[in-house]
């Protein structure tokens, strides 16, 4: 059943499953194969989750971190039995998905790349507005972390932590770049908040880096419009920075994307340093290996709407 008006209040978790009012579609580049695409988000039925579908070779990638096949420049999905059924890119709209308490829906593209769009994931929320968000008839259960996982690569970490609210998030990063430097930032994911500290955040790259991406085929579609450059202490873009922690914004932009691939939203804590897409992905990996880990449960009581003000006392 749809049809029912969004009328929890912004700021809390949903407790009632949600899809998409209507479809809603828009055409961009692929950041690393430089290929147009057409990507449409579609309304789901409630338990369906998110479904990456390729309407090209007209096959179905589940939204799951099970299928997490490459995290060396982005997330991306793939058939491990089918290598050619395949969506990279993934994280943006995933986060913004997430982000928004979209919890079913269809991600239509006719290519193998999610459209990059400014970088950030503020088109992928434009789009999701116009189509509009409606609760349905079930309810929305979440991910309860249990136990401390934590996994680590050199002096980078991620971890998740019991957290008696949704999902609390700690990033900090450390760049040799002077324009970068060392950022971090602190936050408690809502509808609101990722509105708010994350969704404008673009991705970036060093421009070092930009000619081995090329030399190599990949951020073919890249650019000046829809990545931040940096060189040393400079910001390349005419315009430069969005927020003076872009930069940490973003990473942690990229994290909401690949975490909600645990496929219901989150409870516990985030803490992570220099965390990238494979860190990410191998946490919920490690987090979901044990299941003395994690259960999923009913929504914490802190977001039924008129327990607001009990719950934050
Ligand atoms: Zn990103």
């Amino acid at each position: 059943m749809d049809g029912l008006p969004l009328q929890l209040p912004l700021h809390t978790t949903p407790t009632i499953q949600q899809t998409l009012k209507s479809a809603i579609d828009c055409v961009g580049i692929g950041l690393h194969s430089g290929r147009r695409v057409r990507l449409a988000l579609l309304p789901a039925p409630a338990g369906s989750g998110i479904v990456f579908r390729r309407t090209d070779l007209d096959r179905d990638i589940p939204a799951d971190f099970r299928h997490v096949t490459d995290t060396r420049l982005c997330t991306l999905l793939g058939l491990a039995e089918e290598p050619a059924v395949r969506v990279g890119t993934v994280e943006h709209v995933m986060a913004a998905l997430s982000g928004a308490g979209v919890h079913n829906a269809v991600v239509a593209l006719d290519g193998p790349e999610v459209p990059i769009l400014d970088g950030s994931a503020d088109g992928f929320l434009f789009l999701i507005d116009c189509a509009g968000i409606v609760a349905q008839d079930e309810m929305a259960a979440s991910i309860e972390v249990l136990r401390r996982v934590r996994v680590a690569d050199g002096d980078a970490f991620a971890e998740l932590r019991p957290s008696a609210f949704g999902l609390d998030m700690a990033l900090s990063i450390a760049f040799d770049a002077a324009a970068i430097g060392r950022q971090a930032l602190t936050l408690r994911l809502t509808p609101e908040t990722f509105r708010g500290e994350l969704a404008r955040a673009r991705t970036f790259t060093l421009a070092g880096e930009v000619e081995q991406l090329r030399a190599a085929g990949l951020a073919l579609g890249g650019s000046l419009d829809n990545a931040v450059v940096v060189d040393g202490a400079r910001v390349l873009n005419r315009g430069g920075l969005r927020m003076a922690d872009e930069f940490v914004r973003h990473k942690l932009l990229d994290a909401v994307g690949d975490l909600a691939l645990a496929g219901a939203p989150l409870r516990g804590r985030f803490v992570a340093h220099r965390s990238g897409h494979a860190l990410n992905n191998r946490l919920l990996r490690a987090l979901f290996a044990d299941t003395a880990n994690w259960r999923l449960a009913p929504p914490p009581l802190a977001a039924v709407p008129g327990r607001q003000i009990a719950a934050a006392a």
